[in-house]
């Protein structure tokens, strides 16, 4: 058998506990990888590959700098590896053999706690899901702010479901049981959306599951969370906890509660939707700035943007909780001074919920703790600012818990100047302990004491050059120059020679620097033991911290949104509940900014659920057709998550999904044809959607042949107005679509409006009642640069294209309409003869007749 030296076996019996993980290990300042975690890592982060003898032959080793390590877990985490940190938990100083080493943390995508891993603004979510008893239980946690969810759904309508909700959360990583690692479910929903999927042995017992979970939160029942009932909920969530406790040792103490919700709750939104109407990103950058989070991103902490940003991702559709918000915002508009003063004091409070995060997991530096301080104090006068105020959610809100206790206790325990590391030094404030500032006097008086002595020792030997230096291998040492060396005493020992110089020590250095190293290093233990001490004494604080922080946060978003209404000159929507959507002057709020003030055009849009339900909607290229439809769904988002909204004035009715669905976008990562991608998505959209919901359709049935592409659109039309109602905007080229405007109770015509002067087209983008008789596309075409030619034939095919035009009778799906005119009298003509009784040229002559009359 293979004999390694006693470390490598240590290594070796570590790495088997292990085995999925890439392992650190810990050696002196270094962090070292062996065999082939080395050859994988060397490779991933680009740094040497080396050899080390085991004691059986050469090793494959490969290592990183201890300071910097986080900077190398973070790019290993980020290409999908999982990472154990081993580090040494004894002192190597007492340590009798090999220093005991174990694996203190493992760190996965969904496990990151380290800052520069993590984006400020943007929650880093682990998922857990499990099916049990027909139900799907679904939960979330962002271990970095102690942000924990939890829901359940009928295992038979999870798929699009959850698809949606993976798309929100938007996980860094999710947990599901081994045994399901190979449901199509599953294997689907991750390729499509590249999730990184763990698979986990999930508890089977509830009881066990509810037990783990109370012993979590420190409670007595789950009670109070509302979740004692929801089996398949206790289940997964006590997965991701014991996962969590698995890679986090144990250090979970910020994670406390956990919050039940229902999507119902929310308005649902689909994947496509969100990232059509650039709610976050932008749909060709992927990028937050020029999307609608952009805009009205005011805030001035890291937990008021991830709160906006959740906010904005899940509109409400409760009235009371929207008009709470809005009063809120409301109040914060009108009142400029207590709007800028609650900005000043909110800039400087820190990311509350990621330190108490880094409480939690016994991660938290001195330099944390003194933000932590700093955060609290902002908060004194920030709470006094709100004492005045008269919206319900704010008056709420003003009873913020400042946590005076906490305070107290850093600001008495650590020095302002506190360092980010604790080993050396430097973390107590005076006075807090006599010994402490005894040995800090001490070990003060050691460096005045080496100044005497080298003086002491100049004159003594008359060395003018004489110097008393330090180093880590030979300690405290006088050293002389070549030159000088027949000036040295007897008693003075020789310790080292270089090229100038020689390094000596004499017996009274030693016993000075035994007393001073001695002094410092219990220093630095005393003060190390008062800051665990400190940390301990905070520990029971985390609770009441994360609900601060959570208060705090909606401060910061209304305050936020209060500040983008006024500068961006937005309203307050009012709610009714009369189904009636009615802007007066609506803009986009992306678009305007883009543009320079004063040209973006307003428009207006009046829908209700009799007359005016379904808008067909017309016009050119360019017109300004898409930007409409999508400041409509927009403002309604906005209104719904609380915001005020760009537009004169409106009265809106809540809605309960928003779709969007837009022809002829290219789908090519899934391999699917764009044509029936559309098809795809708009068979979702007319299976979900209800009366109540808002659809939004931009030139579907574009992507195949002219007559089966207005055939679809028209019959689409029809079916939503007759079957849905939903409330439509339907942009489209298809001009015969706008007969139903005329014939179809519901829907009726918008057009984008243009002004033609001899050539000259302008898009003037405003929107009014009736319907275009043209698009304008070879006008945006030679706008666009194609070659004059090019648009001459075009031109001359269009006007040949339009002379023979026939236009195609077509049929709805009412009946009154299929057989109006000639059809009744068919079906009379019908009623009356008698097949059997009539000579087969008169029925052909019939049917000639009637083919006639249709
Ligand atoms: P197409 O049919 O080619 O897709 P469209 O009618 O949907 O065109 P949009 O894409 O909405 O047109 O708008 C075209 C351009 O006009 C956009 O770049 C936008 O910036 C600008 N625009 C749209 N609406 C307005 C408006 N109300 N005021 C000013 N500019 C606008």
């Amino acid at each position: 058998m293979t004999k390694y030296t006693p470390m490598i076996e240590q290594y070796l019996s570590i790495k088997e506990q292990n085995e999925d993980a890439i392992l650190l290990f810990r050696l002196g300042d270094f962090y070292e990888m062996f065999f082939e975690d080395a050859k994988k890592a060397s490779k991933e982060l680009e740094i040497v590959l080396t050899a080390r003898d085991g004691g059986a032959g050469k090793i494959p080793m490969c290592g990183v700098p201890h300071h910097a390590v986080n900077n190398y877990i973070a790019r290993l985490v980020g290409k999908g590896y999982k990472v154990a940190i081993c580090d040494q938990v004894e002192d190597p100083r007492s340590a009798a053999g090999i220093v005991k080493r174990e694996v203190t943390r493992i760190i996965t995508a969904g496990t990151i706690l380290d800052d520069i891993m993590l984006d400020e603004g943007k929650n880093n979510y682990l998922v857990a899901a499990i099916v049990y008893n027909q139900i799907i239980g679904f939960t979330y946690i962002d271990i970095s702010t102690g942000d924990f969810w939890v829901t359940e759904r009928r295992a038979d309508d999870t798929g699009e479901w959850l698809d949606n909700e993976l798309q929100r959360i938007n996980p860094s990583e999710c947990l599901i049981p081994s045994e399901v690692a190979n449901n199509s479910l599953w294997t689907e929903t991750s390729n499509h959306r590249s999730l990184q999927i763990t698979t986990i042995d999930f508890m089977s017992d509830v009881e066990e599951a509810e037990q783990y979970l109370t012993n979590q939160f420190g409670v007595n029942s789950l009670q109070n969370f509302g979740i004692k009932h929801y089996t398949a909920g206790l289940l997964a969530a006590a997965a991701i906890l014991s996962y969590l406790n698995e890679t986090q040792k144990g250090y979970l103490s910020h994670i406390q509660r956990i919050n039940l919700y229902h999507s119902e709750e929310f308005m649902e939104l689909d994947g496509f939707t969100r990232r059509n109407l650039e709610l976050t990103l932008t749909l060709r950058e992927h990028r937050k700035q020029g999307s609608l989070l952009d805009v009205l991103d005011a805030c001035s902490t890291p937990i008021g943007k991830r709160l906006l940003r959740k906010w904005l991702e899940q509109p409400l559709l409760n009235e009371n909780d929207i008009n709470l918000r809005l009063d809120a915002v409301g109040e914060l508009k009108d009142k400029i001074l207590l709007r800028e003063n609650l900005k000043e004091h909110l800039k400087k409070v820190y990311d509350l919920e990621r330190l108490a995060g880094k409480l939690g997991s016994g991660l938290v530096t001195p330099r944390e703790l003194l933000s932590l301080r700093y955060s609290l104090e902002a908060l004194a006068p920030l709470k006094d600012e709100l004492q005045d105020s008269s919206s319900p959610l704010l008056v709420e809100l003003s009873a913020l818990n400042l946590l005076p206790e906490v305070v107290v206790l850093i600001t008495d325990t650590l020095d302002d100047d506190a360092p980010i590391n604790v080993k050396e030094g430097g973390l107590i404030k005076s006075s807090f302990s006599e010994e402490i500032d005894e040995l800090k006097q001490l070990s003060s008086q050691g460096t005045n004491w080496l100044l005497e002595f080298e003086n002491r020792e100049k004159e003594a030997t008359g060395i003018k050059h004489l110097k008393v230096s330090y180093n880590k291998v030979f300690g405290y040492y006088i050293e002389v120059s070549k030159s000088n060396i027949g000036l040295v005493p007897d008693h003075y020992i020789r310790k080292q020679t270089l090229v100038n110089t020689e390094r000596y020590i004499t017996q009274e250095l030693k016993v000075y620097e035994d007393k001073i190293i001695n002094s410092r290093q219990r220093l630095f233990e005393l003060e190390y033991q008062v800051f665990l001490q400190l940390k301990e004494q905070i520990q029971p604080y985390i609770g009441q911290l994360l609900q601060t922080a959570h208060k705090v946060a909606v401060i910061d978003v209304l305050t936020s949104l209060a500040i983008t209404a006024y500068m961006n000159d937005y309203v307050r929507p009012t709610i009714v509940k009369d189904g009636t959507i009615d802007i007066l002057a609506g803009r986009h709020p992306v678009v305007e900014r883009a543009l320079i003030e004063g040209r973006f055009v307003p428009n207006d849009l009046q829908l209700n659920p009799e007359d005016n339900r379904f808008a067909i909607i017309t016009g050119p290229n360019m017109g300004g057709k898409s930007t409409y439809m999508r400041q409509a769904a927009i403002i309604q988002i906005m209104a719904q998550m609380g915001s005020f909204i760009p537009a004169d004035k409106a009265a809106l009715t809540i809605v309960d999904r928003i779709f969007t669905r837009v022809g002829a976008s290219d789908d090519l990562s899934a391999g699917q044809s764009t044509f029936m991608v559309e098809m795809v998505e708009l068979a979702h959209i007319l299976s979900s959607a209800t009366s109540q919901s808002f659809i939004i359709l931009d030139e579907i049935g574009r992507g195949t042949s002219t007559y089966d592409g207005l055939s679809i659109a028209r019959a689409v039309t029809e079916y939503i107005n007759h079957y849905i109602k939903a409330k439509t905007l339907f942009a489209t080229h298809y001009h015969e679509l706008t007969s139903l405007g005329e014939e179809e109770q519901g829907i009726f015509n918008l057009f984008v409006s243009v002004m033609e002067s001899g050539e000259k087209v302008t898009f003037l983008k405003k929107v009014l009642q009736g319907k275009a008789d043209k698009s304008y596309g070879i006008h945006v075409a030679k706008l666009a640069g194609l070659p004059d030619e090019l648009i001459e034939r075009a031109n001359v095919l269009l006007d040949s294209f339009e002379q023979t035009k026939t236009v195609q009778p077509v049929q709805t799906f009412s009946q009154g309409n299929l057989f109006d005119n000639h059809g009744s009298e068919i079906i009379n003509e019908l009623e009356r003869i008698s097949p059997d009784g009539i000579s087969p040229k008169e029925a052909l002559n019939l049917l000639y007749k009637w083919k006639e009359m249709l």
